[in-house]
């Protein structure tokens, strides 16, 4: 990349980062420490991107006007605890150490595996290849997501992304770790079997980062009648958040594209064009996350999740609605009971 890159992030691990580490003796077992200042730095420059640019436009052109932000300040802090907390301890924890391993377990048979060695002539072009990984990552993520909504036990934790009325630039990292864990085992997995090598893996979860806080914030301008049907924008992500229309109750299964909006397309999910609908859930056993701080959002729903693990409902696909026990049911029943309301 650029050349003052390298150095910066160089200057910053050997004044901060480095001596960090070797006061808490995590330097020794565990991957660069340059990972973790490159995270870091990318982190800040983040941070100040959603708070310099998008969070502005929020207040020049919202999508929804709202009379106060009470709702959005819990995002912040998910935000602020991933990118300067969570992501660099993992990549310096975990991704780092196993990427590692692969590579003395897999010596040089490393350089025939993934991608590459299907298609040998790609490692000529840098560029190619790195647009050819984001789409398969995409692909990856969009059936990931259709399962997130699918499966009773993963709604059970990813409606905790979704439980925002208040949906504006910092709500991408509102979600549950276990949620997180299980997308990143999904995503790593994906990323050894085509041969992503652990930098390139971080540059292309930044890349999709900051598409993803852009299509999170609450303003209403998309990106025009072409490159809507590319990427995914404010508008189409924002009706993917939609609550439930009980009159058309399939409305808001839609739009699960993470960058690239062409697979809803694809695969007959993508909707344009639908009018403006309130974010969040209808169903109270989810919306009471709004009322709650984060420790107590992350407990509701592993309580969620561990309630549809063990039931049958949970393994049922389709829309659910949680009882007070935490057992789900399927939707249009009754929240006491379980059963349809015509018993
Ligand atoms: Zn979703
Ligand atoms: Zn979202």
């Amino acid at each position: 990349m650029f050349a003052w890159w390298p150095q910066l992030v160089d200057a910053f691990n050997q004044h901060a980062v480095t001596p960090l580490l070797q006061g808490l003796g995590l330097l020794e077992h565990f991957g660069d420490p340059r990972d973790v200042a490159e995270a870091l730095i990318i982190a800040a420059v983040q941070v100040l991107i959603i708070g310099a640019i998008f969070r502005p436009l929020e207040s020049l052109a919202p999508a929804e006007r709202w009379s106060d932000r009470r709702l959005t300040r819990i995002d912040r802090t998910y935000t602020l605890i991933m990118l300067f907390g969570l992501n660099p301890l993992f990549a310096y924890l975990v991704l780092t150490p196993l990427a590692r391993l692969a590579g003395v377990a897999g010596g040089e048979a490393q350089g025939d595996a993934g991608l590459l060695g299907l298609l040998p002539w790609l490692a000529g072009y840098p560029w190619l290849k790195f647009a050819l990984y984001y789409l398969l990552f995409d692909f990856t993520y969009y059936w990931m997501h259709r399962a997130q909504h699918w499966l009773p036990w993963w709604w059970a934790l990813h409606s905790l992304h979704h439980s925002q009325r208040q949906m504006g630039c910092w709500c991408n990292d509102r979600g549950s770790y276990v949620d997180g864990l299980l997308q990143s085992v999904v995503l790593g997995a994906f990323g050894v079997v085509i041969g992503v090598e652990p930098d390139e893996f971080a540059l292309l979860m930044f890349a999709g980062e900051l598409v993803q806080c852009y299509s999170h914030t609450n303003v209403r301008f998309g990106f025009g009648r072409v490159f809507e049907r590319v990427f995914v924008d404010p508008k189409f992500h924002r009706l993917h958040h939609m609550v439930v229309d009980e009159l058309r109750p399939n409305l808001h299964n839609c739009n699960f594209g993470q960058v690239l909006s062409v697979w809803d397309q694809l695969f007959g999910t993508a909707r344009y064009g639908i009018a403006p609908r309130p974010t969040g859930v209808l169903d109270p056993m989810v919306d009471i996350d709004n009322e709650r701080g984060l420790v107590a959002m992350q407990w509701g729903a592993v309580r969620r999740f561990w309630g549809a693990l063990w039931s049958r409902a949970g393994w049922r696909p389709g829309d659910v609605g949680f009882g007070p026990d935490y057992v789900p049911y399927p939707s249009g029943h009754d929240r006491v009971t379980g059963q349809p309301p015509d018993r």
